[in-house]
């Protein structure tokens, strides 16, 4: 496989044409963003750290039947995935209080939900990203009701097998952003990435933050943290 053409730089990884039509290769940068863009910075390592995590969850998801973007791991920092067609939608999945939602609703974060909850936010950076609901998602023509249904269907099957995945290392899965993706037979599968820029991930006995949190909070031991996730997952 062939990387040709750069297709997109985005804030997190690069994307390429290959030399086969119905796939891309990712390859992930360490470069980090916060609050909107506004916040820049570097995280030593991120970039192999959230590729090799991303791919192994993806593959756990596969086993239990979750359709994903993922084909071939090529080396540390780059993968081979199906090439999708975006739903601009950002679909985030909250299992406790954090982050936007404790901000909007005015509680303290760390309240464990009676069940999951799911929101949208409409993935333009022009707007800054605004939440937005089905009914809007489908009159903008994002999405339609169908897709909506099986993409929801999927986020909160992703959250079942995440959350016991997580458990089982002593990490809480507090929230997480996914983004799907239309095949050219129009079917939906999982894509982007899973990891700890896109996951809240807090240590089941300290609720310490293992997460992106400590970048966009300046809290430090940024980088531990990422390599601690990784000690969990993959044992090294
Ligand atoms: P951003 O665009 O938010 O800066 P990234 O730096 O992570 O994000 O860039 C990766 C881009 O690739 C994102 O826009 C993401 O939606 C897109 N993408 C993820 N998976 C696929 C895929 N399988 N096919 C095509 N595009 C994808
Ligand atoms: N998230 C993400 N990309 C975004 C916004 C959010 O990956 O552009 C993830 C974030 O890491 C967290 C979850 O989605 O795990 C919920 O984020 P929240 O809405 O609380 O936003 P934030 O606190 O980052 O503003």
């Amino acid at each position: 496989m062939e990387k040709t053409v750069q297709l997109y730089e985005g804030k997190a990884k690069k994307v390429f044409a290959t030399t086969d039509p119905a796939l891309v290769i990712v390859s992930y940068k360490d470069d980090a963003t916060a609050l909107d863009g506004l916040k820049k910075g570097t995280i030593v390592g991120k970039g192999a750290i959230n590729n090799r995590m991303s791919n192994h969850i993806m593959q756990l998801l596969e086993k239990q039947g979750v359709p994903t973007h993922f084909v071939a791991e090529i080396n540390d920092r780059e993968t081979v995935v199906k090439k999708v067609s975006i739903v601009p939608l950002e679909v985030i999945i909250r299992n406790i209080s954090a982050g936007s939602f404790a901000k909007r609703y005015g509680v303290e974060e760390g309240i464990v939900f009676s069940e999951p909850t799911i929101e949208f936010s409409y993935k333009n950076d022009d707007l800054h990203d605004p939440l937005i609901n089905d009914y809007h998602a489908i009159a903008l023509g994002l999405a339609t009701r169908e897709e909506i249904e099986t993409i929801k269907k999927m986020a909160f099957k992703v959250n079942e097998v995440m959350k016991e995945y997580f458990k089982g290392l002593g990490v809480t899965l507090v929230d997480f952003k996914l983004e799907f993706g239309r095949l050219d037979d129009g079917s939906i599968v999982l894509a982007d990435e899973i990891s700890p820029d896109t996951c809240r991930f807090w240590d089941s006995k300290t609720n310490e933050k293992l997460d992106k949190d400590r970048f966009r909070r300046d809290m430090g031991g940024v980088e531990d943290a990422y390599k601690e996730m990784m000690r969990r997952v993959f044992g090294e």
